[in-house]
């Protein structure tokens, strides 16, 4: 879409929604006005810069600033205000791509429909194609749309999604226009699973960058395309929202856009306090509407009187007070874990040797890795009995022989079996490194029998850790029945782990829950449970629980070494 499209499209729906309302006059400036734009042969944007859009007849202060603020920031306030003023059912109709007011009142006055849930019914039932101006074939198109909808409702692995943003960054990093670029929302701030993508590119070539976006490789369909505002969606139905921004207001996009909306409302409480108002475009007085930080978050937190707060933290868990009190935990860093914890070979059921894990992890820039292969109950996985376990330990003597700054240790992620006992007797427990001691059987049994059986584990005093403590599967299984604080009790007083499986569908424990256990004194390991090289990658993501958890360097077992 042009600009004069993008421009002319918004005035067009504040035209239809001020018919609605009944506002007759002000919607006809409102479609005169995007009637002048759609027919100028002249770029809108070139004559905002030359300050003549107050030249154009029928455009008077008002529109004018109306496509100043649409040319900039890609919507309108009086747009949106607009919306919120409808009756209700309309705003979640017009959610629907090309489901303008005019259609949504329709569906609501005529059909009585309040919901997409009640639109798609009706639809089915072929209800909607006897309405006057519609057809089997628009019929069809709601139906697309609200698949659509529903689509973009899924939430998406944040592991599956690291290697997407990985090549969309590069990708736009490949043009000189960009000159900073980030995804905010909940990827930015880790959460375990992320609805759709908001990329965020400043940007000195507004027009170079948004043809860059649009013409990124794993596209599969282009939704809208302006200026300032793009959408699309990638392979697997993963959507893009693209913004794209002036340098100097990067920083108070970064921060909206990044929420949590929670953290935000309480941000902007704050900044009422102090006498500004704070909104995706900057920090401003409140009395005179002046500008006072949009370049960075870092000015905008420090205006508001708090330090800067860690997207990871940013979900109104108290981190505003602590920053506020000057007192936010030093994060652990990403580069501050030396080793991975609890990694598989080919010795049970995962895909690589021993040293194919060791060059792995050294290009990672670790320091040492636990080969943790399953114990011999867990016989679909060819868990090791102590006959493969010693043979597998003098392997790892013979690796080790051969490496200088760096150390495979040697472990084993040794099976809790339903009477608390663990597969292998303490005399064969006691010549390894670290011991992950896990359930992977018996995921139903009540909770005092699951917490027992866990804590039982924890006396035992070869064990290192518990691995992935709660069971959960991400979307397909709950945790376990668990008394978790009693867990963590134990595991504090014996001085025994508790594990942060960075697998993707796993990330346990959660964020909630690590952070719990630090506050009940435990230290936690980190594992990547990888069954591959490429998965050790994934310690990452259980970094990212960890600072999701408030935990700093000396909480973590694999800081150290
Ligand atoms: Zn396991
Ligand atoms: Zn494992």
């Amino acid at each position: 879409m042009s600009s004069n499209a993008e421009v002319a499209s918004i005035l067009y729906e504040i035209a239809e929604i001020l018919t609605i309302k009944n506002d007759r006059f002000r919607s006809r400036a409102y479609q005169q006005a995007a009637q002048r734009i759609t027919s100028l042969t002249e770029d809108v944007k070139k004559i905002r810069e030359n300050g003549t859009l107050e030249d154009i007849p029928g455009i008077g202060k008002s529109i004018s600033a109306t496509i100043i603020e649409i040319l900039d920031y890609g919507q309108s306030t009086i747009l949106e205000e607009l919306k919120e003023s409808l009756p209700k059912g309309v705003q979640e109709l017009m959610e629907l791509e090309g489901i303008g007011p005019r259609i949504a009142m329709k569906f609501v006055t005529e059909l009585k429909i309040v919901n997409i849930d009640q639109l798609e019914q009706a639809a089915k039932e072929g209800k909607i194609r006897d309405l006057r101006g519609f057809g089997e074939k628009k019929e069809a198109n709601i139906l697309q749309s609200i698949k659509d909808y529903k689509n973009r409702q899924t939430r998406f692995l944040l592991g599956s999604i690291l290697p997407v943003v990985d090549e969309m960054v590069l990708w736009m990093k490949g043009s000189s226009s960009v000159n900073k670029i980030e995804v905010a929302g909940s990827f930015r701030r880790k959460k375990e699973t992320v609805g759709d993508l908001d990329l965020l590119v400043a940007s000195n070539n507004v027009d170079e960058s948004s043809e860059r976006f649009i013409s990124m490789p794993p596209i599969e369909r282009i939704v809208s395309h302006g200026p300032t505002r793009s959408t699309v969606y990638l392979k697997g139905h993963l959507q893009v929202d693209c913004r794209i921004i002036k340098p100097e207001a990067y920083g108070a996009a970064l921060q909206y856009f990044t929420g949590s909306k929670e953290h935000n409302v309480k941000l902007r409480t704050i900044g009422v306090k102090l006498g500004y108002k704070l909104n995706e475009y900057g920090l401003f007085n409140r009395e005179n509407d002046e500008l006072v930080a949009s370049e960075t978050e870092e000015e905008i937190y420090n205006l508001l009187g708090m330090d800067w707060i860690p997207p990871e933290l940013r979900e109104n868990r108290g981190e505003i007070e602590a920053a506020l009190e000057r007192r936010l935990p030093h994060l652990i860093g990403y580069n501050e874990v030396k080793g991975d914890l609890h990694l598989h070979t080919n010795w049970s059921d995962g895909t690589a040797s021993i040293f194919e894990m060791v060059e792995a992890a050294k290009s990672y820039g670790l320091k040492y890795i636990a080969i943790c292969d399953h114990s011999k109950s867990l016989a679909i996985a060819h868990g090791l009995d102590e006959d493969r376990l010693s043979k597998q330990g003098k392997e790892i003597d013979k690796i080790n022989k051969k490496l200088d700054d760096f150390k495979v240790l040697k472990g084993i992620e040794c099976d809790i079996k339903a009477d608390g006992n663990l597969d292998f007797p303490k005399s064969v427990l006691k010549d390894l490194d670290f011991v992950v001691a896990s359930i992977h059987s018996g995921f139903k049994n009540d909770e005092k029998t699951m917490t027992e059986r866990i804590i039982s584990a924890i006396h035992n005093d070869h064990v290192s850790t518990i691995g992935h403590p709660t069971g959960r599967i991400i979307q397909k299984r709950s945790p376990y029945q668990l008394n978790l604080e009693k867990v963590m009790e134990a595991a504090a007083q014996q001085k025994v782990g508790l594990e942060i499986n960075g697998f993707p569908d796993r990330l346990d424990l959660d964020d909630i829950s690590t952070r719990k256990a630090k506050e009940l004194g435990v230290k936690l390991s980190i594992g990547s449970d990888a069954h591959a090289p490429s998965q050790i990658n994934f310690l990452k993501l259980g970094i990212s629980v960890a600072r999701r958890g408030w935990l700093e360097y000396n909480d973590v077992i694999n800081t150290k070494f």
